[in-house]
């Protein structure tokens, strides 16, 4: 039997928003050569190994939407490197997302999106580790998904809008009045949990910039939304990511080679790992295994000698 190869679409917290004691759920989604879909459950204590069997990323495939939760995954015909970010041209130029970003500027979208767009949305201020902030929008079905999947501290949702159109608006209203960006890439949201803010601090910047964003909204004097004052739940597997301690970037290159540790606590797609032999956490951006091909197996990392420089 020949070890299965898998294609890592990343990191999913799909489950529904935890509950009082704060579990979630969130996996590893891989698929095979045939097209099934394989998920990892990561929680604290979970053992990754794997080898990543190729160069480079190869292309996500694409998504038609049909409505509020109804999508379809397709895989790319091709197989084909990713070219544009997780795609290729072809997988990049039929996916329905793409519209999403021109349909409140009078862009055209086919019916089904339009159907998901429709829905009510909420707009948010997410705050990450290194304390930056970001203004951002979730569909209705996704308003605590969202938030978990991007890594955020500490958020606050500042206006529920009637639909996708409205809540973009908005958005860029707050960027424009309120002086939020729409975007904290991954490694800096990774460099932030390798040396975070204390989290009371992260939820004060972050109460400060949500207060900031609703003046602007309250004064907008359009239509279709209502400002609203709501704090999101960070998963419990993020409280332990969010913690200052002493921690180092994980010191190998995820395009190559074989990998294994034990993943502590996850904030968005960047987890705390342990290293056999070594009693430090170390910050591993699984985002950036999205598209890499792997094969699971009993792996475990090299410990670096970074370790004896700390004492
Ligand atoms: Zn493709």
């Amino acid at each position: 039997m020949t070890d299965t190869r898998y294609l890592v679409h990343g990191v999913f917290w799909d489950g529904p928003a935890p509950s009082a004691a704060g579990e979630a759920r969130v996996v590893l989604r891989l698929q095979d050569d045939a097209g099934a879909i394989r998920e990892v459950a990561l929680d604290a204590g979970t053992r990754l190994g794997f080898r990543v069997t190729a160069p480079g990323k190869r292309c996500l495939g694409h998504h038609k939407v049909h409505g509020p939760a109804e999508r379809d995954y397709v895989r790319c015909a091709e197989r084909a490197a990713a070219e544009r970010g997780h795609q290729c041209g072809t997988c990049f130029a039929v996916d329905d997302s793409r519209l999403v970003h021109d349909f409140h500027r009078g862009g055209r979208v086919p019916a089904g999106l339009r159907a998901y767009l429709m829905q009510p949305h909420w707009l948010y201020v997410a705050t990450f580790a290194n304390g930056a902030s970001k203004v951002g929008t979730a569909a209705e079905l996704r308003k605590w998904n969202r938030l978990a999947e991007q890594g955020a501290v500490a958020a606050r949702y500042v206006a529920a809008a009637d639909d996708g159109r409205i809540v973009r608006l908005l958005e860029d209203l707050v960027t424009r009045d309120a002086g939020l960006p729409q975007q904290v890439r991954s490694t800096a949201k990774a460099a932030g949990i390798a040396a975070p803010l204390l989290p009371a601090d992260v939820d004060a910047r972050n109460a400060r910039r949500a207060a900031g964003a609703r003046a602007v909204l309250a004064v907008a004097g359009s239509e279709g939304y209502r400002v609203v004052d709501e704090q999101w739940r960070r998963p419990r597997l993020a409280d332990a990511a969010a913690v200052p301690a002493l921690r180092h970037a994980y010191p190998h290159d995820l395009g190559s080679g074989t990998h294994g540790f034990e993943t502590t606590a996850l904030s968005g797609s960047v987890a705390l790992a342990r290293l056999d032999g070594a009693d430090l956490d170390f910050v591993v951006n699984l985002a950036s295994l999205k598209g890499r091909t792997i094969e699971l197996g009993q792996h475990r990392s090299e410990v670096p000698a970074v370790q004896e420089s700390l004492f």
